[in-house]
């Protein structure tokens, strides 16, 4: 049987970075990742297809982490697009606000980053670790929980003995199951449709955002020759969500030229879609004694606000650092006080973030008059009041 301290179960962004997070400490540590590892990197080429469809808006907080870890600079070297403002306006209505950088003095509010680039860097942090591990194509089979260790059966065979398991397996972790923490969930009633759009007129480092009644459409920046592409993301009622995935090229482009007012123009060429069926869920518990859940494994959260692996990247910063100050201190990692502190430090966090992003949902999907009017005089309110707008910029920095 295999000794681990640290068994991380999925090789995510949440995953890797929990390891690069223990990377050159005294703990041996394994990652387990079900998938073939890091995909190849993107194609460098400006056209719609050479871009990952999923992106995430990374917040200054996760790219300092990122920084912390070494794979930010792998990042920057190859392709990230930073924004510095932001505009978010109500489709039935004349509610408008904008958020710039310059407002709380900084260059940038955050940047797009593919998935795919953010989990190549990690890759890379994690096989330059000598004390860190990682397996593909394995998966987790069977767990029994002792009081001192974990052991852990694998897909292929083999048996592993870790003193703290970290899931880190997304959102419909198989990890939580077997660890019997129950989650509080229901479904948004969206699906996100990503894909890749290329606009006739420039995307000015901004990040435009509509609130439709059928949901919110995201265009983000990205960089690239003539900065005419963006990434899109848009959430849409299930009930239409089929008709719309049913378009063709042509047909999708009018569509979303549509539902983004024409802010950039018509849309002159999209990659293929992709969807995701959109659920809010919270584990009711992050841990147990010897196991522990991290960023999608323990919330999913609504993308309107592109949140969801910031929130992820702040609880693995949070973890990694009680772990290692457990060991400093010649501690299991697996103790239950040391994962309470993990707990203790990020749940609050985590469901006020959440709770903000289900009102601002279904502030947004009303229809009544008096709410459209709130929410179009609140938009215009807080635009006119420059310290709750800070608060707000720094708060959806990760800063505040
Ligand atoms: C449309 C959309 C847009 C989004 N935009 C943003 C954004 O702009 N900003 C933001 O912060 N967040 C965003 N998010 C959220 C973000 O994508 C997720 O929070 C993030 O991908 C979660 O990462 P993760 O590593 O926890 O899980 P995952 O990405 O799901 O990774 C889990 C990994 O575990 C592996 N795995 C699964 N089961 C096993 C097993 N049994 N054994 C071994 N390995 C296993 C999988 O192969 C996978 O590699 C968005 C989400 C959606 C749906």
């Amino acid at each position: 049987m295999e000794e681990f301290d640290v068994v991380v179960v999925g090789g995510g962004i949440a995953g890797l970075s929990m390891a690069a997070a223990l990377g050159g400490s005294s703990l041996r540590v394994c990652v387990l990742e079900a998938g073939p590892g890091s995909a190849a990197e993107s194609p460098l080429g400006g056209d719609v297809t050479d871009f990952d469809p999923r992106v995430s808006a990374l917040t200054p907080r996760s790219i300092a982490f990122l920084q912390r870890l070494g794979a930010w600079p792998l990042i920057s070297a190859r392709r990230h697009s930073p924004y510095s403002h932001m505009t978010v306006w109500d489709a039935e209505g004349t509610g408008r606000i904008e958020f710039d950088a310059a407002e709380v003095a900084a260059s940038s509010l955050g940047s797009i980053v593919e998935n795919r680039e953010i989990i190549a860097a990690l890759a890379q942090c994690v096989r330059q670790a000598p004390n860190v591990e990682l397996r593909c194509e394995t998966q987790l089979a069977e767990l029994t929980q002792g009081e001192e260790h974990n052991v852990l059966t694998l897909s292929c065979g083999a048996t592993l003995r870790s003193a703290l398991l970290v899931a880190a397996d997304g959102a419909q972790s198989a990890t939580r199951e077997l660890l019997g923490l129950r989650t509080r969930e229901w479904a948004y009633g969206h699906r996100a449709i990503v894909t890749t759009a290329a606009f006739e007129q420039g995307h000015q480092a901004t990040a435009w955002q509509r609130f439709l009644p059928t949901g919110p459409l995201a265009l983000l920046p990205l960089s690239a020759s003539g900065e005419r592409l963006c990434s899109i993301v848009w959430s849409i009622d299930e009930s239409q969500a089929d008709a719309v995935l049913d378009l063709d090229d042509a047909a999708f482009a009018q569509a979303l030229g549509e539902a983004s007012e024409y802010a950039l123009g018509a849309v002159e060429r999209c990659a293929p879609r992709r969807a995701f069926p959109l659920r809010q869920r919270h584990a009711v518990d992050y841990v147990v004694p010897g196991a522990a859940l991290v960023a999608d494994a323990a919330h999913t959260i609504h993308p309107l606000a592109g949140q969801g692996i910031n929130l992820g990247l702040a609880d693995v910063d949070v973890l990694a650092e009680e772990v290692l100050q457990a060991a400093s201190r010649g501690l299991s990692p697996g103790r239950l006080d040391v994962l309470r502190r993990y707990q203790r430090r990020r749940k609050a966090d985590n469901l006020t973030m959440m709770a903000a992003m289900d009102g601002f949902k279904r502030l947004f999907e009303q229809d009544a008059l008096p709410l459209r009017w709130l929410r179009n005089t609140g938009m215009r309110l807080v635009g006119r009041a420059p310290a709750v707008k800070r608060r707000i910029i720094r708060e959806a920095m990760g800063v505040a």
